[in-house]
């Protein structure tokens, strides 16, 4: 019997078993952003930490934050084997409007092979998953793993992680791994696997220009002074060519080139432009030269304009010369820009391009590293083939326009290579009311994951490094 087949028949007994187990996970309200229910969330806490020692795993605890905890676990007995971090969480989303429920949001419920609860797909049911997997293959293999797992699950993802990052760095040594997978994104669509291997990151500034010390009679004044609105026009003007390509000195000299096979991987989703304009409504996609949408959204780095004011916008006319005006901006980054870098890169065009006449003051948001593990690294290609084995299709190669900052935190403090590996579609309402959870890809996501970690276990070890 293969590895996949045996998987099968453990998972197909156990099938109605797990899902009650599953619906008991589902059934504690573990909302982390409503203080109501503190208590709730160390009763999930408590659950998993159950779920995992049945699982077969050791030195389970759950490790206080400064906001809700952590429940870790691991297994580490597979000498010379990868060792593999799993990251995921057991906290919800709020559930107003209630009342647009069709079952209680706690009261799980399945219909049309689909599981609806809050967290049943965000992301308690992937977390459930991974446990399964590992009790799956302990039993498999007479209370052994094919590898080494450690598992992070946190209960303030939903709330922004704001302690996660505290907890990686005081337990470097602790979650020391070569991997890191995360079970919290989705598919590409229905029965299409997809690996999502980078993201974008993040930079912004606002941007304040100012002139006469209040607003003045344009009557009086206007042709005299400089008008800040036509200041931060021009400016904001300064920032693209004609064609879209970014026009700030030194923009582009880090990113990385993207990959013939890339390009031939993005190719073969056919995307769907003419649908896509359809969709969103605008007469013509747009955007950089010599790059599809998807490339352009997944693989190169953007400025936008988030917002301008300044001036009178209200009925009718008012003969006002502004005294001030603004913008806000913020670029998606790509492998391999720093956000500091390109926001000393904005600043300096900002200053070449100011025009006579006002002060410009420059402020920073918040920034976030962009994210990458190679295309071709063995951990990435091996969850393709486990997907594919499962699936029967091609496994779809990905990346995404947006950022998941905990991704960035684990890149930068354990600097492992991260895999996405998602079950969920975005059909799924997570957030929303009537989330819930394609039993197919609960079926199938639990074959893929344990046959996976025997994937996995056939890796050097020394071949995993980023
Ligand atoms: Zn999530």
């Amino acid at each position: 019997m293969t590895h996949l087949e045996s998987l099968d028949t453990f998972f197909t007994e156990k099938r109605n078993d797990h899902l009650d187990q599953l619906k008991d996970f589902l059934r504690i309200p573990s909302i982390s952003a409503l203080s109501d229910h503190k208590a709730d969330m160390q009763k999930a806490a408590e659950w998993l930490k159950d779920s995992f020692e049945k699982a077969g795993l050791e030195n389970v605890s759950i490790e206080p934050t400064d906001g809700h905890p952590v429940v870790y676990g691991d297994w580490m007995h597979a000498e010379g084997k990868p060792t593999l971090l799993i990251y995921g969480h057991y906290d919800v989303q709020p559930v107003d409007p209630l009342h647009l429920w069709e079952s209680g949001p706690f009261e799980p419920e399945v219909r049309d092979n689909k599981l609806y609860a809050r967290g049943a797909s965000d992301d308690k049911g992937q977390v459930f998953m991974h446990v399964k997997a590992v009790e799956a293959l302990m039993h498999e293999n007479g209370g052994q793993l094919p590898i080494n797992v450690k598992f992070i699950i946190e209960g303030e993802e939903e709330v922004g992680s704001p302690n996660l990052e505290k907890y990686i760095e005081e337990n470097k040594e602790k979650l020391a791994a070569d991997i890191i997978v995360i079970s919290d994104t989705g598919m590409y669509g229905p029965g299409k696997p997809a690996i999502c291997y980078g993201l974008r990151g993040l930079a912004g500034v606002q941007i304040d220009v100012r002139g006469a010390k209040s607003d003045l009679h344009s009557g009086i004044y206007g042709g005299g002074v400089q008008n800040p609105i036509h200041a931060i026009s021009e400016i904001l003007a300064s920032f693209h060519d004609q064609e879209g390509t970014i026009a700030v000195d030194g923009f582009y000299e880090d990113v990385r080139p993207l990959a013939e096979e890339e390009r031939e991987a993005y190719a073969a989703l056919n995307f769907d432009e003419a649908a896509l304009k359809e969709e969103i409504g605008v007469p013509e996609l747009f955007g950089e030269k010599g790059y599809s949408y998807l490339e352009r959204t997944w693989t190169r780095p953007t400025l936008e304009v988030n917002g301008v004011f300044g001036g009178f916008s209200g009925e009718g006319i008012k003969t006002v010369l502004p005294s001030e005006a603004g913008a806000k901006i913020t670029c998606r980054l790509v492998p391999d820009q720093d956000p500091e870098d390109i926001v000393a890169k904005l600043k300096a065009h900002i200053e070449k391009h100011k025009p006579a006449g006002v002060t410009v003051e420059v402020s920073e948001f918040d920034k976030g590293k962009p994210f990458i593990t190679p295309f071709d690294h063995p951990a990435i290609q091996a969850a393709g083939r486990s997907y594919e084995k499962v699936y029967n299709v091609p496994t779809a190669y990905t990346r995404m326009g947006g950022s998941i900052p905990i991704v960035a935190a684990f890149d930068e403090i354990l600097g492992l290579p991260v895999v996405l590996m998602g079950f969920g579609l975005s059909s799924e309402n997570f957030h929303a009311p009537n989330e819930h959870f394609h039993l197919e890809n609960f079926d199938k996501g639990l074959r893929v994951i344990g046959d996976y970690y025997y994937e996995l276990a056939e890796l050097p070890v020394d071949e995993l490094k980023k």
